[in-house]
């Protein structure tokens, strides 16, 4: 019978790679904690309206690239392409506003979006999402771009650059919208087909075509930052200030548009050199109004999206340390010492110790080699000996060391391994754990 493959742009997370996810996952959320976001877990699967009008009919998301179908009810249903829209759905369902002035959420989960795969670019991802609702001060974006590029680089990120505009807001975007109509009019010809249809419903995404042929012609667009009403304009510089004053470098892209129609002044991505042509690895915006189109209030909000795949693959090795190998390795002499070590391990794990063992009847040469290719940091070797004795040689793989442990009593066997373990972890020659706190 033929193997069953993965789906294409679907990928699976091998063991040897969820260390690093998780990892980043745990400092997410200690960062997070610390700026005073709680986490949120909204379903996968939501009604499809709930994105053509979180997202926009007009957007390439919702027009090309959605996990659409119909249900045994009948009902059309999405798998979600991206947390916004499904967290505030959340957010207005449960009535958070009425308990909290802001609300500072953030979820991590898979997006789906049917684009086509190539490296860096899948049909499930991941992101993490985080999201500002309640207030349009410029202090909270500054407080939002400063944490996610200070998350950014806690985890060793090189050649971080945050680009910034503003997107003007619907006192001030429909007559800029006209304008690009105008200058892109002349030229129509020139544009790609979804570009031509692009310039009837919202002329802002040419900004984001791939293609060459629009890009030329884009380049020489009008800007937006020209276009802005008073009250953007002041946002933007206040912005500015905040963001100088906290230390955040930052460059203005004028024609960074974003891919969703529900941006309003603030946009912002986080790019670096070494991801090539999808160089975004964080992108978001500030998207008043967005509450108001999925049917609640009018409430302000900012947030960002973080694309995990990228993220992980721009971390450099020396700084994904989580070593998750087991502290312990029992290696056995003959059935009966296996028997006897079979119950010790089971013992010690209770006690809060990783152990390993191994039950195919091997000799010690190769045991003791698969305890090295599994990293462990201690070997005990038990026979009929030590059975006897209730003693056996503890030999430190690292340090090439050995020495005498009782195996009568196992908790204390592993309070003894434990109390070695933290004595060779604050060697400083020592970098199996990286200090996460
Ligand atoms: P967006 O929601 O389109 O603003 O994307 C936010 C971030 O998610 C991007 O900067 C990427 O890092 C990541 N991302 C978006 N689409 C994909 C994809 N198809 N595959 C992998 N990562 C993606």
């Amino acid at each position: 019978m033929t193997l069953i493959t993965s789906l294409r742009g679907f990928k699976d997370i091998l063991p040897d790679e969820t260390v690093a996810w998780r990892q980043v996952e745990t400092r997410a959320r200690l960062i997070f904690a610390r700026f005073g976001l709680r986490e949120i877990r909204v379903p996968i699967l939501e009604k499809t309206e709930l994105f053509s009008r979180g997202i926009g009919d007009a957007t390439d998301i919702v027009e090309k690239e959605m996990y659409t179908f119909t249900d045994r009810g009948g009902d059309s249903l999405t798998m979600r392409p991206e947390a916004t829209a499904s967290v505030i759905r959340s957010y207005l369902e449960h009535g958070m506003y009425q308990s909290e002035s802001v609300s500072k959420l953030y979820t991590m989960g898979p997006m789906f979006r049917r684009e086509r795969p190539q490296k860096g670019r899948y049909r499930q991802f991941h992101q993490i999402n985080v999201e500002f609702l309640g207030s349009e001060d410029p202090r909270l974006d500054g407080e939002l771009l400063f944490m996610l590029v200070f998350f950014l680089e806690d985890l060793g990120l090189p050649d971080l650059r945050l680009e910034i505009n503003s997107l003007g807001c619907p006192a001030c975007r429909p007559a800029f919208k006209e304008r690009v109509r105008e200058f892109l009019d002349s030229s129509k010809g020139r544009l790609c087909e979804d570009c031509r249809r692009r310039l009837d419903n919202n002329p802002l995404r040419v900004f984001d075509c791939k293609n060459e042929g629009c890009r030329i012609l884009i380049d020489g667009a009008p800007a937006i930052l020209d276009s802005l009403c008073g009250e953007c304009e002041d946002h933007f510089t206040r912005l500015r200030g905040y963001l100088k004053a906290l230390g955040v470098d930052y460059v203005i892209n004028g024609m960074m548009v974003r891919g969703l129609d529900y941006y309003r002044r603030t946009a912002f991505e986080v790019t670096t050199t070494s991801l090539g042509s999808q160089n975004a690895v964080a992108g978001g915006g500030r998207y008043d109004g967005l509450t108001e189109q999925l049917g609640g209030p009018d409430i302000p909000g900012i947030g960002f999206a973080i694309g995990m795949e990228r993220l992980i693959s721009l971390i450099p090795d020396s700084n994904l340390g989580l070593n998750e190998s087991p502290l312990l390795y029992i290696a056995t002499l003959g059935e009966d010492a296996l028997d006897f070590s079979y119950l010790l391990s089971i013992s010690l794990k209770k006690e809060g110790i990783t152990t390993e063992i191994d039950f195919s009847d091997r000799g010690l040469k190769s045991q003791m080699k698969r305890s090295n290719r599994l990293g462990c940091r201690f070997t005990l070797i038990i026979g009929e000996n030590e059975m006897t004795l209730k003693k056996a040689e503890l030999r430190d793989m690292k340090e090439g060391t050995q020495r005498s442990l009782s195996l009568e009593n196992p908790a204390e066997l592993a309070l003894e391994l434990s109390r070695l373990a933290a004595t060779a972890d604050n060697d400083p020659g020592n970098n199996n754990i990286r200090n996460n706190n």
